[in-house]
């Protein structure tokens, strides 16, 4: 890999030409054309928070160095041309940036007035307002510019190498990098695009942003089941998404036809699972909606996000709703068929006593002096219900419960 050092290259130079996409969100050229800002393996521009952005500017008038960036060179014919060439009309070759796109977006967009910086008079400033000195010092501002030329997969492995400055890629980002192509474009397009009219329906079913990657994360782990990966790697220069968005769309589809109430517990769910598992059963949507509100409102249902698979599921797994006490009625019963057992056979209705060799041993307690147990432990995927329930003297049930 060939790899050389530019320092001077100005601000002014590299906003020749800048395009910013707000539909995409996206900074796309500079260098006259020659530059792209915004290849396909990137992710989206996150400096444009009024923070971010504003303090590239800032560095720029105070005259702090903003870093290095670093460019990729791509040849288009075999024209040899020295370096200190690069950028002028003899070169044919393009550049894309692999390091520095938020940067180059955040004062391109300043230069071309898209947001003011607060001056020290406490005045908002666009770059159109300002004194021309200041003017000055942000367009003559020299770049420290790392050009590099080689293999794609010697690029990818820089590429992972230098990218840890800043705010770092996530796992989906990094995957967009290394599986760039078309698909990926095309996926981006769809699941990263904050302009997608569907986001809102979305973000009932899905948690994160979708700037940083989230949605198409979902929409990936959903039709993959969970290979990202392999499923990226296989469908890499594919030209369209047709599956992918098939599959995300029935996902959502179906779930909202089974449940008509938006919970925000609802956010984030394992929904591609419940869809393999579950799509094709029949519920009815009144009924389920009806017993969402009862487990809603049910004080023992310690987790409410475990409401859905447990409706899915026919009602019957309440490991799911992490329902740990035993309610009255199952108590008085629990108690009044040990007691009736006990009383017929001399024993103690406390079965552990039962087992004593002591005074206890034939002691038939009140109700108000035992507590219900789990017979199989709750943290062992016991059930809080009437077949898992034993009444057991307060002592013993201590005793239990402190193993
Ligand atoms: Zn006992």
């Amino acid at each position: 890999m060939k790899t050389d050092l530019r320092t001077d290259i100005t601000v002014e130079d590299v906003c020749n030409g800048f395009v910013y996409n707000e539909f995409e969100g996206r900074g796309l050229f500079g260098l006259g054309g020659k530059l792209v800002i915004q290849p396909e393996y990137q992710r989206n521009y996150i400096y444009a928070n009024g923070k971010d952005d504003v303090a590239v500017v800032d560095s720029l008038l105070h005259e702090y160095p903003l870093g290095l960036l670093y460019f990729v060179r791509i040849r288009h014919d075999d024209t040899e041309i020295a370096p200190e060439e690069y950028f002028t009309d003899q070169d044919t070759a393009t550049y894309e940036v692999l390091d520095g796109q938020q940067r180059i977006t955040s004062f391109g967009r300043f230069k071309t007035n898209k947001f003011p910086i607060i001056g020290n008079d406490g005045v908002p400033h666009y770059y159109s307002g300002l004194a021309d000195d200041l003017k000055k010092r942000i367009d003559e501002a020299k770049l420290t510019i790392y050009i590099c030329e080689g293999s794609e997969s010697e690029i990818k492995a820089w590429f992972k190498t230098i990218n840890i400055s800043g705010k770092p890629l996530n796992d989906q980002e990094v995957a967009n990098a290394i599986h760039s192509g078309p698909f990926v474009t095309k996926a981006k397009e769809e699941f990263s695009n904050s302009q997608n009219s569907h986001i809102q329906k979305w973000s009932a079913y899905i948690k994160g942003d979708v700037k940083r990657q989230d949605y198409l994360k979902t929409a990936l782990e959903w039709v993959s089941k969970g290979n990202i990966d392999a499923y990226m790697s296989q469908h890499r220069y594919d030209d369209n998404i047709s599956e992918l968005k098939t599959y995300f769309t029935s996902v959502i589809d179906w779930a909202s036809s089974v449940f008509m109430d938006v919970e925000a517990e609802m956010k984030g769910l394992p929904w591609g699972e419940y869809y393999e598992s579950y799509h094709s059963n029949s519920y009815n949507p009144a009924d389920v909606h009806q017993k969402l509100q009862e487990l809603y409102s049910d004080y023992y249902v310690k987790k409410r996000s475990g409401v859905y698979e447990y409706i899915l599921g026919g009602c019957t797994d309440t490991t799911l709703l992490e329902v740990r006490i035993f309610d009255d009625v199952t108590k008085k019963t629990v108690y009044n068929r040990q007691t009736s057992e006990a009383q017929a056979s001399g024993k103690s209705n406390c079965p552990l006593c039962a087992m004593g060799n002591d005074n206890n041993k034939t002691r038939i307690y009140k109700q108000n002096e035992m507590d219900a147990d789990h017979v199989t432990a709750w943290s062992n995927g016991g059930a809080t219900d009437i077949s898992n329930c034993t009444m057991l003297c307060k002592t013993h049930n201590r005793a239990k419960g402190n193993k």
